[in-house]
């Protein structure tokens, strides 16, 4: 019986972090980055490689499909409306969890001066990152979604809305001009799109053995935190979080709005689950989602090629509840006064925000996070709290940001009759 890629994508992770563990303990560590590590570099290198193409050629033959640009801006409206939806609900899941539990109420008075003290360095460098975002004016975000070069963007895997726009308007060209002349050029795309598709199943079998290499990077790289104790509750009310959308929100929408039964569903995605785990950038797992939504939940790539590139640089539930946890979190463990009711709404605001401006890449959301404490009036040194935990966060609240672009593609073709039976499920 042949073992289905989710499995073997298990069984590869569990024996990567097996591998780095005795590695570690065997004080070979050495070995593991030098010649381990970077199988798992060159796999998520190939899946980074593969998905501007994607995102150009699928989009291409998306759109050109619709035929009417009222059913793309019918499209782009559901898109964001539910993108929004679950982002709201995201944080204020999170801020709720947060008031609660009150993780900052169980750190200790050492613990927090060690590791304020053990990771202000690491802080600074965030806070750094994030000042050169906060020092724009309001409306650089519309300016940078508007390229200058279309080829600059494209060779930049960090301007993915750029690309996606003159994509667009690529599209819409495509649909305003006579069938004879658009047919060739369609055609062509759409040959390319096997292809590109082809090439996935290609690095996708590689998967288990690229995930072997992050796994055994992984365990060897991460220190060893005597202090992380303190910081468990905080940890455990985040993944909390994250578990109530995976598996009370989403299932709640996808089988009422979308009559799609969630195992069906989580085994169709749990390949590009698997990816966001691993390589904690929804970014490099986009062409798997894509592929998962489209093959094997039955998303029409009409609509999955629109939804899921914009969903990958906007949409990040996950992010945006530890945003949301995490602010909270420092502040009851820095502020004497707990935060008042309008300035915790507030942090629904900034961290939707905060979210839709995070990249799709390891540790973004922490970046993001330096402008939701500043806005509330919470310390940015309290950053250096959250450091030492932040790597395995990340790579749970980028499966929820993964699962969460997958759903809302459901929803979106449900609405707009494009959920098809899948080609293999
Ligand atoms: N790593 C996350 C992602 O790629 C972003 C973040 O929260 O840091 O979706």
């Amino acid at each position: 019986m042949k073992l289905p890629l989710h499995w073997k994508i298990v069984i590869g992770m569990i024996a990567g972090l097996l591998f780095g563990f005795i590695m570690k303990n065997l004080e070979m560590k050495g070995i593991v980055v030098d010649w381990v590590k970077p199988f798992g570099t060159i796999f998520i290198n190939l899946l980074k490689m593969i998905a501007v193409p994607l995102i150009v050629v699928s989009l291409i033959v998306g759109l050109s499909d619709l035929k009417d640009i009222s059913k793309l801006s019918k499209l782009g409206g559901k898109t964001v409306l539910f993108y929004l939806i679950s982002t709201v609900t995201a944080v204020s899941i999170g801020l709720v969890l947060a008031n609660i539990i009150k993780p900052g109420s169980f750190i200790n008075e050492v613990s927090r001066k060690s590791l304020l003290e053990n990771f202000a360095g690491d802080a600074a460098q965030k806070i750094e990152l994030a000042e050169k975002a906060k020092t724009s004016g309001p409306l650089q975000p519309l300016i940078d979604i508007v390229p200058d070069n279309f080829f600059k963007a494209l060779s930049d895997n960090g301007s993915m809305l750029q690309v996606i726009l003159f994509v667009i308007l690529i599209g819409i060209g495509l649909i305003l001009i006579e069938e004879q002349k658009s047919k060739p050029v369609v055609d062509f795309f759409k040959g390319l799109n096997d292809v590109i598709m082809k090439i996935i199943d290609i690095i996708m079998s590689a998967a288990p053995l690229g995930v072997f290499a992050l796994m055994a990077a992984l365990m060897v790289e991460i220190p060893d935190f005597s202090t992380l104790g303190a910081l468990l509750v905080y940890a455990l009310t985040v993944v909390f979080g994250l578990l109530l959308m995976t598996f009370v929100f989403y299932p709640t929408l996808l089988l009422t709005l979308a009559k799609v039964h969630p195992i069906r569903f989580f085994k169709a995605i749990a390949p590009a689950q698997l990816l966001a785990f691993s390589t904690s950038s929804s970014a490099a797992t986009l062409p798997v989602t894509m592929e998962c939504v489209t093959e094997r939940v039955g998303v029409d790539e009409e609509v999955s090629s629109f939804v899921l590139p914009l969903g990958a640089t906007v949409n990040m539930d996950g992010t945006s509840l530890y945003q949301a946890v995490a602010a909270i979190f420092i502040a009851q463990a820095m502020l004497p006064e707990p935060l008042d009711l309008q300035t915790q709404l507030m942090i629904i605001v900034t961290a939707t925000l905060a979210s839709i401006g995070s990249a799709a890449v390891p540790s973004a959301g922490m970046v993001m996070l330096v402008i939701v404490l500043g806005q509330a009036g919470i310390p940015e040194a309290g950053l250096a709290l959250i450091f030492a935990i932040d790597r395995p966060l990340d790579m749970c609240r980028t499966v929820v940001n993964v699962t969460s672009d997958a759903t809302v593609a459901t929803l979106v073709a449900k609405s707009v009759g494009k959920l098809n039976e899948p080609e293999n499920s």
